[in-house]
């Protein structure tokens, strides 16, 4: 589900002033196979290039998601992680002993979602499912 999203492209395309850093931080966005916070994007960008501040970070990330660049998410520890907005939906299973989020589809969970909405007199445009679990013990 993580196929690489140019978020510099992105930026041009939404006309966003692309600067060294922010393109800097863009990369390590595109290329981030998972939902990482600030301060790791942070050590990210910092190992290509050592000038660029946490602060500088907070302003990019919040930057790309006001444009729609970037989706924003809390996974219940109070720390928000970010992804390249994806062009397909999907849901989130967050492994709660060891931090792990793991992404998934589900049809059925999505009509039920519109049929709720639907019910309440609503038409569904958006949602946000995060399912929070522990490993099952394994048999064999
Ligand atoms: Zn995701």
């Amino acid at each position: 589900m993580h196929q690489p999203i140019d978020i510099e492209a992105l930026c041009a395309e939404r006309g966003l002033r692309i600067t060294d850093q922010r393109r800097v931080i863009a990369r390590v966005l595109s290329e981030a196979e998972d939902h990482p916070d600030v301060e790791k994007l942070h050590q990210r960008a910092v190992a290509i290039d050592p000038r660029i501040s946490i602060a500088t970070v907070y302003r990019t990330v919040r930057l790309f998601e006001e444009a729609g660049i970037l989706d924003r998410h809390d996974f219940g520890d109070g720390r928000a992680r970010y992804e390249a907005a994806p062009e397909a939906h999907h849901d989130h299973l967050i492994d709660v002993e060891t931090g792990k989020v793991i992404e998934f589809v589900d049809p059925e969970l999505e009509a039920l979602q519109r049929q709720i909405a639907e019910r309440l007199g609503y038409r569904l445009v958006d949602h946000r499912m995060e399912l929070y679990g522990v490993r099952l013990e394994r048999e064999n």
